[in-house]
C-alpha cells in the first residue's frame, strides 16, 4: 500500500469501519484490546473505537506516548527525550495532529552546523568540503551496493587510501548520518536498511519540548488502562491475555509493542509465531539512539543549530553531535547523542559518569565550559518497556521482513508500530499510520 493510499485510509477508517461493522455491532460490538499507548497503539484504538469497535488499551507504562516522551522534571525547560522532530512536514499525518494538540513546530536545519575536531580545532572550509565530499560518495555508494552489503564494508571500500584525517571525516559521517539516524553499527546496517521507506518532504520540524501532546491529545476519550500483557493466546472462539492485572478477553488484539520487546520474548504468544516472522525478527533489529540533555548558566557555544566533534580514532562515535537547544527553547542547554553500540554503552553509565565524560568532550572544545547546573538523559537501551530505540534493517530485504510481521497471529492478534511500517519506519508518523493499517486489517477480518 502506497503512502497517500495510506492517508487516505486513515481519513477515511472510521466511514469504513462503521459501514463494516454494523452487523457486528448489532449483536455486540467487536472487543479490541490494543497492547501499547504508544503513536501505532493510540493510532489504531482511535480508529477502531470510531468503527464502533469496544476497545480496551492496555499500557505498561503510568503514561502514554511511548517512545514520545517529554519530560517535565524542570518546569520551565520540557524536553523530548524519545521524538522531537517530524521528519518530513509534506504529506505528514501528524502535522494536524500536532497543531490540534497546540504542539508548535518550528522550522529546524540540520544544515546548520559548526564542526570541530575533537582536540578543539574547527574544521577548515577546506575540510568542510572533504566532509561534505564523503556524504555525497557514501549516498552514491549506498545507491550502487551490492544486496546485504554492511555500511561499514561500503565505507572500508570508500576508505582505501585515505589519510588519517580524512579517515575520521569518513567515520564521522558515517556515525552521525547513518548511525544515528538507525540506531544500528556500520557493520550491522545494510545499504538496504539504510534506504527504507518513503522519506517526507518539506524539511524537518522541532516540536519544542511540546511532543507529548501528540499522544497526550490522541489519547483523549480512549479507554487506557495500565497493565502489563505477559502472554496473549489465540484460540478459535477469542483471545486471552494474561496480564499484571488479571486475564482479558477479547475478540482482536492489536500489539504494539516495540520490536526490542517482541524480540526479548516478554509477551508469550500463542501460537508462536511463524518461522518467517521469525526469521523477520533477526532480519531487523533494534537500534539505539540516547540523549543527554546538559543545562548551564550560560551559553559558552557557538549559535549554530547543531555542533559536530570529530572524535579521535579510540574515541569513534562518541559524543559527536549536540543539538543547541538555546535559540529554540530560550534556556542555555546542549542536548548530545550517541548512538548504537556506544549509546548502549552510554545507557549503562549512571548520570555522573555520564556527565563527566560528556563535560570531558566539551572542555576540549570550550576549556572554559562551566560545570553544568543540572542533566536528564534518556536510557531507551536499558528500558524493558523499549528494549532500544528504532528499528533498522539489518538484511538485504528488511521490507520483506517488516511485511512478514503484517500476517495475524493465530488470525486474531496483529503487529504494528515503527518496525512494521514500510514507509517510514523509526518513526512517529510511521507509527501512527501503521495503527490505521491494522486497524483496516481488523475491521476486514
Ligand atoms: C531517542 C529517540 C529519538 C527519536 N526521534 C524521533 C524523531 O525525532 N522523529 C520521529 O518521527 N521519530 C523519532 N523517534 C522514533 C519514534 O519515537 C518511534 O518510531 C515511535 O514513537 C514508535 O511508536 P510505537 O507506537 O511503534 O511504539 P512505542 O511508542 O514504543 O509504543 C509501544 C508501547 O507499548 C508499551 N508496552 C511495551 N511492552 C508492553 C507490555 N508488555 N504490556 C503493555 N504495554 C507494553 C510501551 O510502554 C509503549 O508505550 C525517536 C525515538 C527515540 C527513542
Amino acid at each position: 500500500m502506497n503512502r497517500r493510499v495510506l492517508l487516505r485510509l486513515l481519513a477515511a477508517a472510521p466511514v469504513a469501519a462503521s459501514l463494516s461493522l454494523t452487523q457486528a455491532r448489532a449483536a455486540r460490538p467487536v472487543r479490541v484490546v490494543v497492547v501499547g499507548a504508544g503513536l501505532a497503539g493510540l493510532g489504531a484504538a482511535r480508529a477502531l473505537a470510531a468503527a464502533g469497535a469496544a476497545v480496551t488499551v492496555l499500557e505498561a507504562r503510568g503514561r502514554v506516548g511511548g517512545r514520545v516522551f517529554t519530560s517535565h522534571a524542570w518546569p520551565d525547560l520540557p524536553l523530548d527525550l524519545g521524538a522531537s522532530w517530524l521528519h518530513g512536514i509534506k504529506g505528514n499525518p501528524l502535522v494536524g495532529v500536532a497543531k490540534q494538540a497546540g504542539a508548535r513546530a518550528v522550522a529546524f536545519n540540520f544544515d546548520d552546523v559548526e564542526t570541530f575536531w575533537a582536540e578543539g580545532r574547527q574544521l577548515t572550509a577546506r575540510e568542510e568540503r572533504r566532509l561534505e565530499a564523503f556524504e555525497d560518495q557514501l549516498a552514491q555508494a549506498v545507491e550502487d551496493a551490492p544486496a546485504g552489503q554492511s555500511l561499514a564494508a561500503l565505507a572500508q571500500r570508500i576508505g582505501r587510501n585515505l589519510n588519517p584525517a580524512e579517515s575520521r571525516l569518513l567515520a564521522h559521517v558515517l556515525n552521525t548520518s547513518f548511525e544515528h539516524e538507525f540506531g544500528g553499527t556500520a557493520s550491522s546496517l545494510t545499504v538496504q536498511g539504510s534506504h527504507e521507506g518513503d522519506n517526507l518532504r518539506g524539511g524537518d520540524a522541532l516540536l519544542p519540548g511540546d511532543a507529548g501532546l501528540i499522544p497526550a491529545f490522541l489519547a483523549r476519550g480512549l479507554n487506557i488502562q495500565t497493565a502489563t500483557v505477559q502472554a496473549i493466546a489465540a484460540a478459535r472462539g477469542g483471545v486471552t491475555l494474561t496480564t499484571s492485572a488479571g486475564q482479558i478477553q477479547a475478540d482482536h488484539v492489536v500489539l504494539t509493542v516495540p520490536l526490542g520487546v517482541l524480540q526479548a520474548g516478554s509477551v508469550r504468544l500463542t501460537p508462536p509465531l511463524s518461522r518467517t516472522q521469525q526469521d523477520a525478527l533477526a532480519a531487523i533489529k533494534m537500534g539505539v539512539l540516547e540523549k543527554c540533555v546538559l543545562r548551564f548558566s550560560r551559553v559558552f557555544w557557538e549559535s549554530s543549530s547543531v555542533l559536530d566533534i570529530v572524535p579521535e580514532p579510540a574515541q569513534a562515535g562518541q559524543w559527536a553531535e549536540w543539538v543547541n537547544l538555546a535559540p529554540v527553547m530560550g534556556q542555555p542547554a546542549l542536548m548530545g547523542f550517541n548512538a548504537a553500540e556506544v549509546g548502549r554503552r552510554m545507557a549503562t553509565l549512571d548520570d555522573a559518569a555520564l556527565t563527566r565524560e560528556a563535560m570531558r568532550a566539551l572542555r576540549r572544545i570550550y576549556p572554559n565550559a562551566p560545570d553544568p547546573l543540572a542533566m536528564q538523559r534518556s536510557r531507551w537501551a536499558t528500558d524493558p518497556f523499549s528494549q532500544g530505540s528504532y528499528s533498522f534493517g539489518s538484511s538485504a530485504d528488511p521490507q520483506a521482513a517488516r511485511a512478514a510481521l503484517h500476517a495475524p497471529i493465530g488470525g486474531r492478534v496483529w503487529l504494528a508500530g515503527e518496525h512494521t511500517s514500510l514507509l517510514n519506519p523509526q518513526t512517529m508518523h510511521g507509527a501512527y499510520v501503521e495503527g490505521a493499517r491494522v486497524a483496516a486489517d481488523v475491521l476486514k477480518a
